[in-house]
C-alpha cells in the first residue's frame, strides 16, 4: 500500500513509501530507508534503495517538525521503512520517548517487522521496545509452507516466524500477520493455503489478513514466471485458498481482513467467530453470485 500521510506537509521522506492500510490515518515517521532484508521474489518495493538507518537527529526533527503543528491530533504513528523493527534498541527508544513526549494523545506506535528482526532481538530488549510505546508489529510470513517460504527467499521459516511471533507476545506487543495468496504458485497452491492457516492458528495475532500476489516486472518472480518456472494460480484457485485458509485458520479471536486493495474479494470479520458467514460470502463468489474486484482496480 502506498503511504498517503494526513499530516505529511512538514515531513521529508525519500522515495516511494508504504504502510499498511489501516495506518492510513497515521503520523508516517521514515525512521530507516529501505528494508535491511530486500530479497522477498516477489518485492518491489525497496529495490531502488539500499537499506540505512536514517541519522537520529533527522528522525527528531521530523517528529519536531509534525510536533509543532499537530501535537494534538496524533494518536497513531507508523515507523518505515520496511522492516524498521532492525534499528538498534537504543536508537529507537529516543525515537519513541520523543513520540510520547510530542504527542500527548498518542495510542499506537507500530512498524512492519521480519521474523529475522524478530529473532535478532531479546526478550528483554522487546519488552524495552513495548514498554518505550511499540505496540503493534506488522509481520508478513506470506506462507506457512516452508518449500513456499524457500523458494520466496522470505529468509526464514514456519518455525522461525512461531518463534518470533511469540517473542513478540511475550514482551506484549500485538501482532497483524499477512498472508500472500498465490505465493505458492500453481504447484503448491493447496499445500501453501493449508500450511499458512496452521501458521495463522500458530502465530494468534490479533489482526490477521490476505493479500494477493502481484507478479511486479522487476522482480525475481517476474523472471521466473517469464520462464515458466513460477505460474500464478488462477483467480479461481486463489479463492480456493481464500475458502481454505478461512475454514482452516484458528486464531482465538483475530480481526480478519482482506480489504487490501490487490484482493479479489474483499471481506472482513473475526476469526473464528464469524467463519460460517466468510465462507459464505466466499462460496457465493466461486458461483458468480458476488462480483469480484474488477482486474483494471486491483493495486499494490
Ligand atoms: S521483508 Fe518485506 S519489505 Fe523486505 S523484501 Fe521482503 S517483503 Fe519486501
Amino acid at each position: 500500500m502506498l503511504g498517503r500521510c494526513m499530516y505529511d506537509r512538514t515531513m521529508h521522506y525519500e522515495g516511494t513509501v508504504y504502510r499498511p492500510p489501516s495506518e492510513a490515518n497515521s503520523l508516517l515517521i521514515q525512521a530507516t530507508i529501505g528494508c535491511s532484508w530486500n530479497h522477498c521474489t516477489y518485492c518491489a518495493m525497496y529495490r531502488d534503495k539500499h537499506f540505512r538507518i536514517r541519522p537520529l537527529a533527522e528522525t527528531l526533527d521530523d517528529i519536531a517538525a509534525a510536533g509543532r503543528s499537530h501535537s494534538q491530533q496524533v494518536r497513531k504513528v507508523f515507523v518505515m521503512d520496511g522492516d524498521a523493527l532492525a534499528m538498534e534498541v537504543d536508537h529507537w527508544e529516543s525515537i519513541l520517548r520523543t513520540l510520547s513526549d510530542t504527542f500527548p494523545n498518542l495510542r499506537r506506535v507500530s512498524c512492519y517487522a521480519t521474523a529475522i528482526n524478530l529473532l535478532a532481538k531479546s526478550d528483554g530488549e522487546l519488552e524495552r521496545l513495548r514498554s518505550n510505546g511499540l505496540n503493534l508489529l506488522y509481520i508478513g510470513p506470506e506462507s506457512g509452507d516452508d518449500v513456499t517460504l524457500k523458494r520466496i527467499a522470505k529468509g526464514a521459516d514456519y518455525a522461525d516466524h512461531v518463534e518470533a511471533s511469540s517473542k513478540a507476545r511475550r514482551a506484549g506487543m500485538k501482532q497483524s500477520a499477512i498472508f500472500l495468496l498465490g505465493a505458492g504458485g500453481v504447484e503448491r497452491s493447496v499445500e501453501h493455503a493449508t500450511a499458512s492457516a496452521r501458521l495463522a492458528t500458530a502465530m494468534d495475532p490479533d489482526f490477521l489478513s490476505v493479500l494477493t500476489l502481484t507478479i511486479i516486472e522487476s522482480t525475481p518472480i517476474h523472471k521466473l514466471a517469464e520462464r515458466n518456472r513460477f505460474q500464478m494460480p488462477p483467480v479461481d484457485d486463489l479463492m480456493h485458498e481464500l475458502r481454505l485458509f478461512v475454514a482452516e485458520a484458528n486464531p482465538s479471536a483475530a480481526i480478519f481482513r482482506s480489504n487490501h486493495a490487490s484482493n479479489y474479494l474483499p471481506i472482513g470479520g473475526r476469526l473464528p467467530r464469524d467463519r460460517n458467514a466468510i465462507l459464505e460470502m466466499i462460496d457465493a463468489a466461486l458461483a458468480g453470485d458476488v462480483s469480484l474486484r474488477a482486474e483494471w482496480s486491483r493495486g499494490l
